[in-house]
């Protein structure tokens, strides 16, 4: 049994929800009904990058299942511990890109802003697992140095805050950040990347809509939903305030082995997802983390799904097929993920 009621959950503030989400997990998978599941090499997986969850998210998942997606999103196991060749710390050499003050700056005319280090869930797959936080964001009470830096580049017209998950901010801090960026004046345009409203819908809160609808920024929030289970009644009520005060909404999802790599599944998230206001933006190969090789979902079958995607979707509702490539002017879409001719359909 899940231990927090449905009706806690509705009446608990998204940040005690955050607090007691769930830090063990031999405790989620016996409300899982899946005790008989853990070994130590679980525990030694999450020494490395640790297990944390929501309890909301959990109760989503299916008891006695453990191959149910969302379970296997974020339950920590013993293949993270295998070193794969080509899996490294860094994927993305962000490293190389980090200019200080919580700033990556990979891309012509925006730039990344590391708000926190702190997730509400932490997916096993993240290509941040290894990410050192500590030193590599905006510093906690002070964003001054990092504001001098956004001011002084005129070149940057887009701010995209990610993290971590920059929706774990207070309004208030959020608010103040928002504000001064706006203050900017070549910076036109905000946007968002965070998993909070897939694993945490109630964090969707009025101050929050009040913030993002008042910005003279035009906003846009990118969630992150892999699977069509996540996309619940109450995220859809939550998001339906902040697609009213004028915020676009867009989802961005990473291709992973046994969770979300069949025809039906994309299908019907894209089609669940549009039901919901949002377009869906990206699917994601995966970023070769070490840790994460086991959800690794190879090239060919990656174009063969998305090939099959673009026969039953309409143009608007079919994700761009990309990879990362470190250094690249931006996001890559995969050859031939455009090109049939390229392609063989099976
Ligand atoms: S929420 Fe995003 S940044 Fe945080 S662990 Fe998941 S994928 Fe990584």
């Amino acid at each position: 049994m899940i231990p927090l009621s449905t009706a806690s959950l509705k009446t608990e503030s998204w940040q005690q929800q955050l607090a007691d989400g769930y830090c063990s997990i031999r405790e989620l998978l016996s409300d899982l009904e899946l005790s008989a599941h853990f070994s130590p090499a679980m525990e030694k997986a999450a020494g490395a990058f640790p297990f944390r969850l929501p309890r909301y998210f959990a109760a989503l998942m299916k008891k006695g299942d453990p191959h149910d997606p969302l379970l296997l999103q974020v339950l920590p196991v013993a293949a993270e511990l295998q070193h794969t060749p080509g899996f490294t710390t860094d994927p993305l050499q962000d490293e190389a890109a980090y200019e200080g003050h919580g700033i990556l700056h990979k891309y012509q005319g925006r730039v990344l802003l590391i708000a926190t280090g702190t997730c509400a869930v932490n997916c096993r797959y993240c290509f941040r697992r290894h990410f050192p936080y500590a030193g590599h964001q905006a510093l906690k009470n002070e964003w001054r140095p990092t504001l001098a830096r956004l001011r002084k580049d005129t070149s940057i017209r887009e701010v995209i805050l990610s993290g971590g998950d920059p929706l774990v901010l207070s309004n208030d801090r959020l608010k103040k950040l928002i504000d001064a960026l706006a203050d900017i004046p070549h910076i036109r345009r905000l946007r968002i990347h965070t998993r909070l409203p897939v694993v945490l819908p109630v964090r969707l809160d009025s101050g929050l809509i009040e913030i993002l609808g008042n910005t003279s920024l035009a906003s846009s929030l990118v969630i992150h939903a892999n699977h069509p289970r996540e996309l619940t009644a109450v995220l859809a009520q939550a998001l339906t305030p902040l697609r009213h005060a004028g915020v676009t909404l867009l989802n961005q999802s990473v291709l992973l082995r046994h969770i979300n790599d069949d025809l039906r599944t994309q299908v019907t998230l894209s089609e669940a997802l549009y039901e919901l206001g949002v377009l869906p933006y990206y699917l994601h190969q995966l970023d070769p983390v070490q840790g994460a090789a086991h959800f690794a979902v190879d090239d060919h079958s990656a174009l063969m799904l998305h090939r099959n995607m673009e026969r039953q979707l309409p143009g608007y509702l079919l994700p761009r097929l990309v990879r990362e490539i470190p250094g690249a002017p931006s996001k890559q879409t995969l050859p031939g993920s455009q090109n049939r001719k390229n392609f063989i359909a099976g």
